[in-house]
């Protein structure tokens, strides 16, 4: 069964950063915490929330003390200043385009004008937006209670961020035949459009819509009607156990989307179910390949092997006829890291990805073993090559031990709030590129490798800014779930932008010392054949950028596949020269 998941699915920019912010504080520790209502409308973060000491409170009577977040949808200002005259500390997350339309409603009712809101009126963000109004305002549902609107000579028209764009529309052409004056506001959020518009561009070229989010929550019963409007069999579901499997078996193509406020996880839990149900034009050897694929991707040993292709070429880059013994132990120091590291992760793999987190549940007594006997692996192989090498190696997994476990004691840890180093914001990204680095670089060097300096340099740039790249956007793909459990990854630290900002200056820096290297003598013509790694990495960035392709298996494959690029051309490269 093919399964095409809508690039808008998931958290839209208001809901990601009401998140960011209430995440932050309990991260921070403080407490107590409120939300004013719940965060967001879906039951599972709202539970979430909860078990993290975030309680959601609909009144303020009583509280003196404790900080209140306030969610995305935004409050009237009444509310806003009994709560700061309570002595609650506001941390306001109301969404900046919602925060606008409440502009837009306040200083039009204060030139007289009145405020027709388009949209629910027992939903918060309307109350929100009414409270703006200077008691000048009511809410309509739709075009048929236009009719009920008293007479009036100024008036202005809003709607609710996540209305749908027909009935927006249908209501416009009712006030503008009442009332001609009218000035019309399409306050309409671009993420509600795209969402929208998503959903009707499946019409045709899916069986059937799976729409992942909460019951009570607008946005996605909107996307659910839009859809069975358009004719598609659609399924409103909030978690996998809902899923209609029968049906859906009976499907070739499934489209999959989810509402503003429905999180990765449990998109990612019912986009694996859906991959889980055996559709009936499916052979079993083909459900086979897909199976092996999925588990050496989940395993690691995909990564792993990908160690291998970089080392080997990095090998060649550095002036050396590449062998398999060096790109061994990088396969096997990277597969022991990667997979014992994932024990480590504080559960964050649970939200990131719930595939990875029930396949090592199922499997982890062997990934454990296995971890241990590439570590042993690894140690053995570079006595092999030397003390030098085996001393470099033993520290090298040192470092990886010291990395998780907490350093600075309770006591004084008011002086210094990185107790690991894991702790410290950006320092999981960098310590990966340059393990990676000295493993697949610097190793060989000690194991009296003939190589020069300038060559070494060269490789281990270009091995640095490739795991750089690779490690990074990997934590941008699971920045919800390191969010949750307060991992401080680079995206966390710098927000996304900056951080696709900055590997996009790493791309260039490594494509340019590429160029430099063989000018400058340093290495042979090879690096040239390596800029279409570069390039091949710069283009993973500009697809997620873009959204050409989801956050997701394929193109976690796709970004790993840049060092077997980089591995088939030193092979090429070995082959013909
Ligand atoms: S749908 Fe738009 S307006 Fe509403 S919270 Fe999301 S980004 Fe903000």
């Amino acid at each position: 069964m093919k399964v095409k998941l809508a690039k808008t699915a998931g958290f839209c920019m208001g809901v990601r950063r009401a998140m960011e912010i209430v995440l932050t504080e309990v991260n921070k520790g403080t407490q107590p915490l409120y939300t004013f209502g719940p965060l967001i409308h879906n039951r599972q973060v709202s539970a979430l929330l909860e078990t993290k000491g975030v309680k959601a409170i609909d009144h303020i009577e009583g509280l003196h003390d404790g900080t209140i977040v306030i969610r995305a949808h935004g409050i009237p200002p009444s509310e806003r200043r009994r709560i700061k005259s309570s002595g609650l500390r506001i941390r306001d997350a109301t969404c900046p385009r919602v925060a606008g339309v409440q502009a837009i409603i306040s200083s039009h009712t204060k030139q007289g004008y009145h405020a027709v809101i388009v949209g629910d009126k027992d939903h918060p963000e309307v109350m929100g937006l009414m409270g703006y109004a200077h008691g000048k305002a009511r809410a309509i549902k739709s075009a048929e209670e236009v009719a009920q609107l008293p007479r009036m000579k100024k008036l202005f028209v809003v709607a609710q961020t996540t209305q749908a764009e027909k009935n927006f529309k249908e209501v416009v052409k009712a006030i503008r035949d009442r009332f001609p004056e009218a000035l019309i506001f399409d306050t309409i959020c671009d993420a509600t459009y795209s969402r929208q518009a998503e959903v009707r561009a499946f019409s045709g070229h899916v069986d059937g819509l799976v729409v992942v989010g909460g019951y009570n929550s607008g946005n996605t019963q909107r996307l659910v009607q839009i859809s069975r409007e358009t004719g598609i069999p659609t399924f409103h579901v909030e978690t996998e156990k809902e899923l209609a499997r029968e049906e859906l078996a009976a499907m070739e193509v499934v489209g999959v989307t989810a509402g503003a406020s429905t999180p990765n996880w449990m998109i990612k839990s019912i986009l694996r179910e859906i991959e889980g149900i055996q559709s009936r034009t499916e052979t079993v050897l083909g459900r086979w390949i897909i199976g092996v694929v999925r588990s050496l991707l989940l395993s690691n040993v995909v990564v792993a092997a990908g160690a291998f292709a970089l080392a080997y070429a990095a090998a060649i880059l550095s002036g050396r006829r590449a062998d398999i013994i060096y790109p061994s132990l990088a396969f096997f120091y990277v597969y022991a890291m990667h997979v014992l590291n994932r024990f480590l992760d504080k559960g964050a793999s649970a939200y990131n990805d719930p595939e990875v987190a029930k396949f090592y549940r199922k499997y982890r007594t062997f990934l454990v073993l296995s971890g241990i006997v590439s570590i042993i692996t690894a140690l053995a192989l570079s006595y092999y090559l030397g003390l030098g090498v085996f001393f470099a190696m033993a520290g090298l997994n040192l470092l990886g031990i010291v990395y998780s476990i907490p350093l600075v004691p309770e006591g004084v840890r008011h002086l210094w709030e990185y107790s690991r180093i894991k702790d410290i914001p950006g320092s999981k990204t960098l310590s990966e590129a340059l393990a990676w680095g000295v493993v697949i670089v610097l190793l060989p060097l000690l194991g009296s490798q003939r190589i020069g300096l300038l060559a070494a340099l060269a490789a281990f740039i270009f091995v640095f800014c490739m795991t750089y790249i690779r490690s990074a956007l990997f934590d941008i793909f699971q920045e919800q779930g390191d969010l949750i459990v307060g991992v401080e990854t680079l995206p966390i630290t710098l927000g996304e932008e900056r951080t696709l900002l900055l590997l996009k200056g790493v791309a260039v820096f490594s494509g340019i010392c590429l160029i430099a290297a063989p000018l400058s003598g340093a290495s042979g013509p090879f690096a040239y054949l390596l800029l279409l790694c570069v390039l091949s990495a710069a283009l993973c960035l500009m697809a997620y950028e873009r959204k050409w392709l989801h956050a997701g298996r394929r193109f976690e494959a796709l970004v790993e596949g840049n060092f077997f690029l980089a591995g088939l051309l030193g092979l090429i490269w070995q082959l013909y020269t």
